[in-house]
């Protein structure tokens, strides 16, 4: 698909976690559609620079706020709405993925992993959808993972995360399929991200392995035998936010190289 590159102007898109990786890819895709981009995260100097990189003709804003706080959300979707309208399109990418044996995965690991990924969605989402819903239209898109549609082990609280959002996903999707809303996940695969080289490293300093041997390691789960580029998955998003989509809401696209199917 080549996406037209006004195809989303006059549309305020947040993007959650937009600072890095997958979520500053989805940020970049979205500016050069036309789209009026918010950038939410923790790091306030991150997301400026971030920002500033889109080079867009559009306006676009940051709020530095951490997802699973109540409040810090609510502030930001507030002063995202004041500054660049009402949100148009809300994308849930602010992650973490920690990894321990089961035996290992304490209350606090747990707990954060289900704050981040599940809760911090729920939260952005409860922020955005009333004004989606009043205006008739609106684009939510989940970025999952293969971790939410199959199991890995070592990862029980990323994965019952993950799995808990595709879950969001479908119950949302259903319940305003008449509103001119729809709820969508992403599901990528290992990409080559800083999360990535976090999980990379862990794998290095618990195994003793190389690190081109824990390179090749996780690309063996890819039928591609490669990492996806975060580019790849900002073009699925793009896809879902289009008015042709229109039809395509509760599914989870897993962008895995084969991995899932
Ligand atoms: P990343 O670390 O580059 O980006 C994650 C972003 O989320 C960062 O900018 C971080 O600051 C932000 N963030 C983390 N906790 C936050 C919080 N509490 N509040 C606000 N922002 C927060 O990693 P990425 O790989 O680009 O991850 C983006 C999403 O993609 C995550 O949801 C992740 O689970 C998912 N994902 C990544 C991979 C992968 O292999 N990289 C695979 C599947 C899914």
């Amino acid at each position: 698909m080549n996406a037209r590159t006004n195809a989303l102007d006059g549309k305020h898109a947040v993007v959650t976690g937009g600072g890095s990786g997958i979520g500053a890819a989805i940020a970049h895709a979205l500016a050069g559609a036309g789209a009026r981009v918010t950038l939410i995260g923790r790091d306030a100097e991150k997301l400026e620079a971030q920002r500033q990189a889109l080079g867009t003709a559009q306006p676009t804003h940051c709020e530095a706020a951490d997802v699973t706080r109540p409040e810090a959300v609510e502030r930001a979707f507030a002063s995202a709405t004041a500054t660049l309208g009402p949100v148009d399109i809300l994308v849930n990418n602010a992650g973490q993925a920690q990894a321990a044996p089961f035996g290992k995965t304490d209350l606090g690991l747990w707990q954060r992993m289900l704050d981040v990924n599940l809760t911090g969605t729920f939260l952005c989402t409860q922020a955005a959808l009333p004004a989606m819903i009043e205006r008739g239209f609106g684009r939510i898109v989940n970025v999952a993972s293969t971790a939410g549609q199959i199991g890995y082990p070592y990862v029980a609280a990323y994965c019952a995360a993950k799995h808990g959002v595709i879950g969001l996903t479908r119950s949302l999707a259903l319940e305003i399929a008449t509103t001119g809303v729809t709820v969508n996940a992403v599901c990528p695969g290992y990409t080559e991200t800083p999360l990535l080289q976090e999980s990379l490293d862990q794998v290095i300093a618990k195994t003793g392995r190389t690190a081109s041997d824990a390179r090749a390691a996780l690309q063996r789960a890819n039928p591609q035998r490669r990492f996806i580029e975060p580019d790849e998955v900002a073009h699925a998003v793009l896809w879902l936010l289009m008015p042709e989509s229109r039809s395509i809401t509760g599914q989870s696209i897993s962008i895995s190289g084969g991995e899932v199917m």
